[in-house]
């Protein structure tokens, strides 16, 4: 099923996002705890694409097996950034043939050798270049792109951001899926600014549950994504009781989502992280209101 056919429906629904294993050592682990998510019925699920692609048929074969075993729509995501345009074609076709039907194109961030080189030699230096191949292609894919509530890093200023995403919009990104973020608001206002840029397509908020102390870091510099204040307080109390602070994480993400639904938002995205139980709590937090 397209995603598309999903966002128009006129119901509350939450998807999860689960990462490849970045080894074949790991795949049988990985792939049991995407079932145990998928088995929670989501409306779709989301695998990423290991920076540099060097796990990408991992990130297909468990698109594949959730989308076949557990009939749950799969989102298979996929970076250009590394690649040269003939890795790009043969990933495509790949997804065709595993009967993938919706793709996340990303640029996917720079390394520091991509860094270091001229941009003018890379093959990809934006999704929206990625978004072309793929409609060039031929390829009958749902596509999905990222957007920035709090500005992409790289980027001068929010009207920059905004004006490229409409052109990533305008090439055929069919919807967007936000970063993430811990303070509402910050979704709110930069809702009704690209509505105003003219960017009509479904927006997906991302929601990620911080149930560890060690991931605060880690997510704030990946994402430069502000923490609020009541944020940093329950960080701070519970930080060092690693179940208090699991609990208080996902009363934190399930309180967003509720005002996030509350305040008209249909889809929510959550970045579970490979992390069934939590996933399962979420779910069971929203039964009533998913209902
Ligand atoms: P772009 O849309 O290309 O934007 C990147 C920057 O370039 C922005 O500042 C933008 O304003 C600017 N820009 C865009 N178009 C132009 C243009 N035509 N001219 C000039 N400037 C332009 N990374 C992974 O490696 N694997 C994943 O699976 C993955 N999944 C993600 C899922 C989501 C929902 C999000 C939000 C991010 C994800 N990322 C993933 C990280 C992502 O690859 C990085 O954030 C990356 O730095 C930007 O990717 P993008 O597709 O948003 O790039």
């Amino acid at each position: 099923m397209k995603l598309t056919e999903i966002f128009k429906q006129n119901k509350l629904s939450l998807s999860f996002e689960v990462f490849p294993p970045k080894n074949n050592t790991a795949f049988e682990s990985v792939k049991a705890a995407t079932e145990e998510i998928a088995s929670l019925s989501p409306s779709f699920m989301s695998v990423t694409y290991g920076a540099g692609g060097g796990t990408s048929k991992y990130t297909l074969e468990i698109a594949k097996n959730i989308k076949e075993r557990y009939g749950v729509p799969s989102l298979a995501h996929l970076t250009c950034v590394s690649s040269t345009k003939e890795t790009v074609m043969e990933k495509i076709s790949e997804m065709k043939a595993a009967g993938i039907q919706n793709v996340m194109a990303l640029r996917g961030d720079l390394t520091p050798e991509l860094e270091k080189s001229d941009p003018k030699k890379w093959a990809y230096r934006h999704a929206i270049d990625l978004i072309s191949d793929i409609k060039e292609s031929g390829a009958d894919f749902c596509i999905g792109g990222a957007c920035y509530p709090e500005v992409h890093p790289e980027s001068a200023n929010q009207a920059d951001d905004i004006k490229y995403l409409k052109e990533k919009v305008d090439a055929g990104c069919e919807f967007l899926t936000t970063q993430m973020f811990f303070d509402n608001n910050l979704l709110y206002n930069f809702l009704y600014k690209i509505r105003e840029a003219g960017i009509t397509v479904p927006i997906i908020p991302g929601i990620m549950p911080i149930t560890n102390a060690n991931q605060v870091e880690r997510a704030i510099s990946l994402s430069g994504s502000f923490m609020p204040q009541r944020f940093k307080s329950l960080v701070d109390k519970f930080g060092v009781h690693p179940d208090a602070m699991c609990e208080a994480g996902i009363v934190y993400a399930t309180d967003q989502i509720i005002d996030l639904f509350a305040n008209g938002i249909k889809n929510v995205h959550v970045y579970s992280m490979n992390k069934p139980h939590v996933a399962q709590k979420i779910m069971e937090n929203l039964a009533q209101i998913l209902r």
